[in-house]
């Protein structure tokens, strides 16, 4: 599979990166580092990364801008189904590759690189550039720790293995970086974010099931000085609470008229609940878009059910998103 993703690459005058939509750092991550490591190998293609950016990830990299494509190669990273590719005309493109470490939804791609068990699309990445031997530089390898640091939640979940920790330490031994200044990246984030944590924090409800949920109007969005992207992206703060098992955001998204389900649990797996409601994701780290906070409320309703016939002698430790 690495051989023939290599040959489309080489055989393409024009690649272009792409992923899915509500961009993370996995996701921006990979197609950052794939982008740069094309060039730097094959300087005479054109290759852009493309997808609507975020101002919270700004700083790991820029994406190019979109164009018309023709006879191009498409590259899909981060995404199992067609429907959450972000940005793209697949009529546009003679070939696609698809890169990804989410269960498997549909085929969309000639060629699918699948690995549901690794940490993240970045460490498919990783083991893709090693067994090509195609050339990296210091700030490919950071791109690819960021992503892989960020969707293992810091090396937190099962789907980290010793393979994980020797593929970061392989990269950070022989293309250093400044892992602190990584970490900034990743991690810093403004006192208003904090703030809204903290109000999280203390008005979650929690269920006698252990399932523990809070719904963020866009009044407490405005109120807190956040974005509706922020506040989402904070459910993953809330892990390692010893009376709640499942726990789920749901936050308003007045721009787009709907209301961002998401939900992690160390106890039973939850993406099964989420595709009920045309959402999906990992076994313990899924997510949905609802149109209204009553079907939201369906939805806590059937995780609570879920988390009634649970046995906490299972609980287990989340995988990443
Ligand atoms: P989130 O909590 O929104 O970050 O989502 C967690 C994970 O669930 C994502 O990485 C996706 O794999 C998946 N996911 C979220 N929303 C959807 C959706 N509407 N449809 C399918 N999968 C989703």
């Amino acid at each position: 599979m690495y051989k023939k993703i290599l040959k489309a690459i080489k055989q393409y005058d024009t690649i272009v990166i792409a992923r899915h939509i509500g961009v993370d750092p996995d996701a921006l991550c990979s197609q950052l580092a794939l982008r740069d490591v094309i060039k730097l190998n094959f300087p005479e293609k054109k290759v852009s990364a493309i997808g609507t950016g975020s101002a919270k990830f700004s700083h790991i990299g820029k994406l190019d801008r979109l164009e018309n494509y023709h006879n191009a190669l498409l590259i899909v990273a981060d995404t199992p189904d067609k429907r959450r590719v972000d940005s793209v005309d697949f009529s546009q493109f003679s070939y696609i590759i698809k890169i990804d470490h989410h269960p498997f939804v549909e085929e969309f791609g000639d060629l699918e690189l699948i690995d549901d068990k690794a940490s993240s699309t970045c460490e498919i990445i990783m083991k893709f550039l090693l067994q090509t031997k195609l050339v990296i530089n210091s700030s490919i390898s950071e791109l690819l720790f960021m992503g892989l640091v960020s969707d293992s939640n810091r090396f937190l979940f099962n789907s980290c293995n010793s393979e994980t920790f020797a593929l970061t330490s392989y990269y950070l031994d022989k293309y250093p970086f400044d892992i602190s200044n990584a970490y900034y990246k990743l991690y810093l984030r403004p006192l208003s974010e904090v703030r809204l944590e903290g109000y999280i924090s203390s008005n979650m409800l929690v269920t006698e099931n252990g399932l523990g949920y809070i719904k963020i109007t866009n009044d407490i969005i405005q109120q807190f000085g956040v974005d509706s992207a922020s506040a989402g992206n904070m459910i993953n703060n809330f892990n390692f609470i010893k009376e709640v098992l499942v726990w789920v955001t749901i936050t308003e998204d007045i721009k787009n008229k709907q209301i961002r389900v998401s939900i992690r649990s160390r106890g039973p797996a939850i993406n099964h609940v989420a595709e009920k409601y045309h959402g999906g994701g990992h076994k313990f780290a899924s997510g949905a878009r609802v149109a209204s906070f009553d079907d939201a409320m369906k939805l806590i309703d059937d995780l609570d059910l879920l988390l009634s016939h649970y046995n906490l002698e299972d609980e287990v430790i989340e995988d990443g998103n």
